[in-house]
């Protein structure tokens, strides 16, 4: 029997069920009608319960690269693993996209946020199996791939005695033990229900490297891998390797961007596209998002850090805008510039460039996201911060959603203040800060609290402040404008002996009592229980003449 013709009658002994060929599929999914430079990228998550901030971070630059280029940008859901598969994983991760606003044109038919459900699907992989298996029999009818019999156990021995020689640990050339068997053993083995796995019959040779052109990374070298490694698994199931290849292949994607902890095993998905004749995409790994521990840089942890999983940022109630601007800032380093030339522009517009990654990885920094995020909510409408907390609240702070609700304008008045000028409030950060900083704006929260006396001036007395509260009691109007609001507690500082500018109490600190600060502070500590708030003119027109001057009682 010649090889080809054993080759075949071994492809169809292990998979008699699989009648289709590679070409059937290749017609059935033919290059996509695009024009010449759009590019075609997908996000392919597994639904294992956890969605890693990484993740939404390679799904927005895909996502960016695909719609900026009038390219198509899908989500496939990749569930081959089924041990680490949980139940709503797959809603889980499209709630999350549609709540990040990144827009999949194509993606699993049954999930209705992708509004078209492409042509190029199924979209999950575990209803791709025959498609896999196809691809496999192709390879094993062209003697690129065999099956391997070996028992777990085997696979131990097999380790444990490269460990001891120092060996580098695999499945390839003697150590392959099922790589050179015939038919006859395979009928056998296959007679005998013995489980096999189909592995990739390697051509590499382990001292051979080469250049290659990552679109993030840059010119890389890497090693040929001569590993026979796993194309398709015991219970039918392809690895990663095997089906990304197959998939972004058949799919028509043209830039594979992802995580760079998929770097090293770079030659084998090259080799797999070789062995199938097919030209492989472009590939742009990107570095991941770093933490700093104890001066030095590591991954973001699912484990260790809480920041690393996407319900952090919901349950702390960030604006999508603030995520997406943070991560668009660590992707491109060019963003804040942009943003600052642009500070109207919704953050679509800025173009996300795959060369301008950073190569070792971005240091994450809450921080820095805050800062982002005041900047965000400064430019939001009274009604929006409103709508948005509302929003956050009835589904993470019950008792707060419905403060909101029942005081709907007072909320909009206290949102309001410094919110219209030219340099906005940056104070809220995110929606779950808002209820502890507005709280002293309702009574009973208010009361509650009670004014801490250490935060009045140290210098002054109780008398001092007795004075202070009492005068300003007679002379507050409520319908003063901010002018004549200010010079009353001028003249009123200069009446109680306190300078009414700083500049006059500098030159000579022994002539007064203090300065106007010092008044005004007084005020605001009695009015508000803190130190540091919003235009204390403004805030005082929003609870109103009977409300200040309740709290003006010392
Ligand atoms: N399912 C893979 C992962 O979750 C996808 C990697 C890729 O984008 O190719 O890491």
């Amino acid at each position: 029997m010649t090889s080809e013709l054993e080759n075949k009658k071994i492809a169809d002994l292990l998979l008699p069920n699989i009648i289709k060929k590679t070409g059937d599929y290749i017609s059935k999914y033919p290059p996509r009608n695009l024009p010449e430079d759009a590019k075609v990228t997908r996000f392919g998550p597994s639904p294992t319960g956890f969605l890693h901030i990484g993740g939404i971070y390679t799904a927005l630059i895909s996502e960016r690269i695909a719609h900026q280029s009038d390219g198509v940008f899908f989500l496939r859901i990749e569930d081959t693993d089924k041990t680490r598969e949980v139940s709503n994983g797959t809603a889980q991760i499209i709630n999350a996209l549609k709540e990040f606003g990144l827009s999949t044109d194509e993606g699993p038919q049954s999930e209705s946020i992708c509004l078209n459900s492409g042509k190029y699907g199924p979209y999950k992989q575990s209803e791709r199996v025959d498609i896999y298996l196809t691809f496999a029999k192709h390879l094993l009818e062209k003697g690129l791939a065999y099956p391997c019999f070996c028992t777990k156990d085997e696979l131990e021995t097999l380790r444990k005695e490269q460990e001891s020689n120092k060996i580098r640990p695999g499945y390839y050339g003697k150590w392959a033990r099922h790589r050179d068997a015939g038919l006859k053993e395979i009928e056998d083995n296959l007679k005998n229900n013995i489980p096999f796995v189909i592995r990739l019959k390697s051509d590499g040779v382990e001292e051979n490297s080469f250049v290659f052109s990552d679109l993030a990374k840059g010119k890389i070298n890497v090693t040929e891998n001569n590993n026979d490694i796993v194309l398709i698994k015991a219970d039918s199931y392809p690895t990663y390797h095997f089906a990304h290849v197959v998939d972004d292949f058949l799919m028509g994607v043209t830039h594979v961007i992802r995580g760079d902890e998929w770097l090293s095993s770079l030659p084998i998905h090259l080799q797999i596209f070789k062995f199938l004749g097919i030209k492989a995409p472009f590939y742009a790994h990107i570095s991941p998002i770093l933490k700093l521990e104890n001066g030095s840089k590591r991954k973001l942890s699912k484990r260790k850090d809480p920041e690393s999983s996407v319900d952090f940022y919901f349950e702390k109630g960030y604006p999508v805008d603030s995520i997406i601007e943070y991560l668009l800032n660590i992707a491109n380093s060019g963003f804040e510039d942009w943003r600052r030339g642009n500070p109207y522009f919704s953050n679509m517009e800025f173009p996300v460039k795959l060369e301008k990654i950073s190569k070792s990885g971005a240091l994450f920094d809450l921080n820095k996201l805050d800062n982002i995020s005041k900047e965000v909510i400064s430019k939001m409408t009274a009604e929006e911060v409103f709508e948005k907390t509302l929003t956050w609240a009835t589904s993470h702070n019950k008792n707060f959603a419905n403060i909101l609700t029942e005081n709907r304008d007072f909320c909009l008045q206290i949102f309001s203040i410094e919110r219209n000028d030219k340099k906005p409030r940056k104070d809220f950060a995110s929606w779950s800060e808002i209820e502890e900083s507005i709280s002293y704006f309702f009574d009973s929260k208010f009361e509650q609290v009670k004014v801490n006396s250490n935060l009045f001036p140290e210098h002054l007395t109780d008398t001092d402040i007795q004075e202070i509260v009492d005068s300003y009691s007679n002379v507050y109007q409520e319908e003063n404008n901010r002018d004549d609001w200010f010079e009353k507690i001028k003249t009123l500082s200069e009446s109680l002996g306190y300078a009414s500018n700083i500049k006059d109490f500098k030159t000579s600190p022994d002539s007064y009592k203090g300065h106007v600060g010092d008044v005004a502070m007084v005020l605001r500590v009695m009015v508000t229980g803190k130190t540091q708030t919003p235009d204390l003119y403004e805030i005082m027109n929003v609870l109103g003449k009977e409300r200040v001057l309740k709290r003006l009682k010392f």
